[in-house]
């Protein structure tokens, strides 16, 4: 296979070739999707898991942060805006990219999980328009939205991923779709992790709970989307030993070790002020992070093995991959989906 040559779009049906693909792209695939003969059978398992993750963001009420918002300091309420519509420039871009990679997969499993994870994506996005709206009249919510675009350090850093998603839309060859995926990683895995701590900072003051409780539903989606896509690099390495070259591996480890330097950059900007984070704690979790997101993808450590040292963000990835835990904010009963040991989310 030519690594660089462009991938075609597959014909929607295809009789003449199996229900179950031969190949996760360039395969040949009837079109029809039968979950009982797929290829990576564990994919079902992950499909369930990202259904079963189901929520919305109306069904939280914002009546309490609503009566919080005043209390919180002017820098407080400053960041928090700024954090929210950054966020959402990320997940913005997360819609239509997961419909596209979509269009080039030929395994129409990996079309069902991607066309899920497009749509909690977009749950994501109303979200912070959802909470903006609790919050801030319209006025501000529009020149928030715009600040995001503006920033030159969220440029900066959305510029990396911008790069290779683009890339892939211009030319979409296995070697960019690669890329991609890379940097997907990258915006799920790490990206958004100096925005959710903020959040959680607050929640750990008893503030601002309702927007911490949808921030800890979208770190729950996000922690199954990096993991789907590191299993997606996997698959497609193996199935192409053409891509699992030395050069691609080295790209895996300077694309993160990139993601680690400008995050850590974004929180120096962000939570400079922010009482309750030590910025030196949170690049080491960072860093953490890194490394756990390189052993999905089968890699070595980047960094220097680390325990979690933000372990009050790990009490929510706790909470949320077990299988029945009281949940952190609420204090209500809540059943997450169980988490078998052939997915391998141990890793998670
Ligand atoms: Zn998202
Ligand atoms: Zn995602």
């Amino acid at each position: 296979m030519n690594i660089q040559a462009p991938l075609s779009k597959i014909k929607l049906l295809n009789p003449e070739f199996p229900n179950k693909s031969t190949g996760i792209i360039n395969g040949q695939s009837s079109g029809l999707l039968n979950w009982n003969d797929i290829a990576y059978p564990q994919m079902y398992d992950l499909y369930q898991t990202l259904l079963s993750n189901f929520w919305k963001a109306q069904e939280i009420n914002m009546q309490d942060d609503i009566k919080q918002w005043d209390h919180l300091s002017e820098k407080e309420q400053d960041v928090f805006l700024r954090i929210n519509t950054q966020l959402a420039s990320l997940d913005s871009l997360q819609t239509p990219t997961m419909t596209q990679a979509m269009d080039y997969v030929t395994d129409s499993s990996f079309k069902a999980i991607f066309a899920v994870i497009a749509q909690q994506e977009a749950v994501h996005n109303e979200s912070y328009s959802y909470i903006l709206s609790s919050l801030v009249p319209l006025r501000e919510q529009n020149d928030r939205f715009n600040q995001a675009k503006e920033d030159p350090i969220v440029q900066k850093r959305n510029q990396l991923i911008l790069d290779a998603y683009e890339q892939f839309r211009q030319s979409p060859t296995p070697q960019h779709l690669f890329k991609l995926a890379i940097n997907s990683i990258n915006l799920e895995g790490i990206y958004f992790y100096a925005g959710f701590a903020f959040f959680y900072n607050l929640a750990r003051q008893q503030k601002m709970l309702k927007t911490s409780t949808m921030i800890s539903y979208i770190q729950r989606d996000e922690m199954q989307h990096a993991y789907f896509v590191c299993q997606f690099v996997r698959i497609l390495l193996s199935e192409n030993p053409e891509l699992n070259n030395e050069e691609n591996i080295q790209y895996v480890y300077d694309c993160i070790h990139e993601a680690v330097q400008l995050e850590k950059e974004w929180a120096h900007y962000i939570l400079a002020d922010i009482d309750g984070i030590e910025l030196e704690e949170f690049e080491q979790y960072v860093e953490y992070l890194a490394n756990k997101r390189l052993r999905q993808l089968g890699l070595s450590n980047l960094f220097e093995e680390k325990e979690n040292p933000m372990p009050w963000i790990h009490v929510f990835s706790d909470e949320m991959i077990n299988e029945t835990k009281s949940d952190f904010f609420e204090q209500k009963s809540r059943t997450y989906t169980k988490v078998t040991q052939s997915n391998g989310f141990d890793e998670l």
